[in-house]
């Protein structure tokens, strides 16, 4: 691997900090096959990025060290956001400093809005951002094809919340090839109070599949409805395309999904789909401000935590300021 790709100096902001931002995503189209020999299942999926970021400052400092603010300080079970080697960010760090050849020195602030264990890919999105603010704090000069590479050794959403966009991924999720979108797509996300783990949720898919509850992923089904409607725009197109085979399982695992999602669609979405491994519902809205009326019918049923308003494509992970 080579570093010595042109660029400038690490853009520093402040007190010598550099601050990165990386959005969720929503799965449009999210095809499971089979379980493979190395534990991992096949994947088709066409990720969209969306308007909700997390920010992570990187300062300088001997050895590494981390703090998390916002959502996902308070959480205890999967969605606990661990300050320790098990966050993704600290692994990102250490990867870097490695391939680099530099110390990993850095003190790391993350600023949550993306709930943990929320099928957002808030972890992934961490991690992305990570790359690119410790690239500029540590001059290290990778290009996107490196930092790419990276991602993809970290997890399989990590390469995409680097990219953000529109994509399809194939492989685990972490083979990319940018999708063509018009328009901007308007959701609102209801959040759940509490986070599912995205292991538990494959298990689960791989249980009913075993007993015939659901089909078996033989044939992953084809991403191509998904990304004509999302090219040619109307939103009734990419409602009736829209697809999660990790629905069945997160439902079964949750069951109060069900009325999480009809919610949805008796407030007026003109559909609702679990996102990811879930449990985070997304609503998808016909423009801006049908997605703000939605909002607020939302906010007012009481099934989710939290309801945000979100558009996408938006970019993937950026240095701020
Ligand atoms: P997926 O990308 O599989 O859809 P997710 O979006 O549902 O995952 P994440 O928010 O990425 O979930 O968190 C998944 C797990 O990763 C959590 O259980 C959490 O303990 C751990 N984790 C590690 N680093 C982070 C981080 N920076 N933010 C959130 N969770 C993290």
């Amino acid at each position: 691997m080579s570093w010595s790709s042109p660029g400038g100096p690490g853009r520093l902001a402040g007190d010598g900090g550099v601050v990165a931002r990386a959005p969720a995503k929503v799965n449009v189209h999210l095809a499971v096959g089979p379980l493979r020999p190395d534990g991992f299942h096949e994947l088709r999926t066409v990720y969209l990025a969306v308007s909700l970021f997390d920010t992570v400052t990187v300062r300088p400092g001997a050895g590494l060290s981390l703090s998390v603010t916002g959502e996902g300080t308070t959480g205890t079970g999967p969605d606990a956001v661990p300050t320790d080697r098990r966050n993704l960010v600290w692994r990102a760090a250490e990867l870097l400093a490695e391939r680099a050849g530099v110390p990993a020195d850095a003190a790391i602030t993350i600023d949550k809005s993306i709930p943990a264990a929320a099928g957002l890919a808030g972890g992934s999105a961490d991690a992305a951002a990570a790359l690119v603010a410790l690239d500029a704090l540590w001059g290290t000069h990778a290009t996107r094809g490196e930092l790419t590479a990276l991602a993809a050794r970290l997890g399989s959403d990590v390469p995409f919340s680097l990219l953000g966009g529109v994509a399809l991924g194939s492989g685990r999720g972490e083979q990319l090839s940018p999708v063509l979108a018009r328009r901007r797509w308007d959701w609102v996300l209801g959040i759940a109070g509490e986070g599912l783990s995205t292991p538990a949720v494959y298990a689960e898919l791989d249980r009913l599949r075993a007993e015939g509850r659901v089909p078996g992923g033989e044939e992953l089904a084809s991403p191509d409805p998904v990304i004509a409607a999302l090219r040619s725009g109307p939103v009734p197109a990419l409602a009736a395309a829209l697809g999660n085979d990790l629905q069945p399982p997160a439902l079964t695992l949750r069951p109060d999904l069900r009325r999480a999602l009809r919610a949805a669609t008796s407030a007026g979405a003109a559909a609702a789909l679990v996102s990811g491994s879930g449990p985070t519902v997304a609503a998808l809205a016909q423009d801006e401000d049908s997605a703000v009326r939605l909002t607020a019918a939302l906010a007012g049923e009481g099934v989710y935590r939290t309801v945000r308003a979100v558009h996408g494509p938006v970019p993937g992970a950026r240095l701020v300021g």
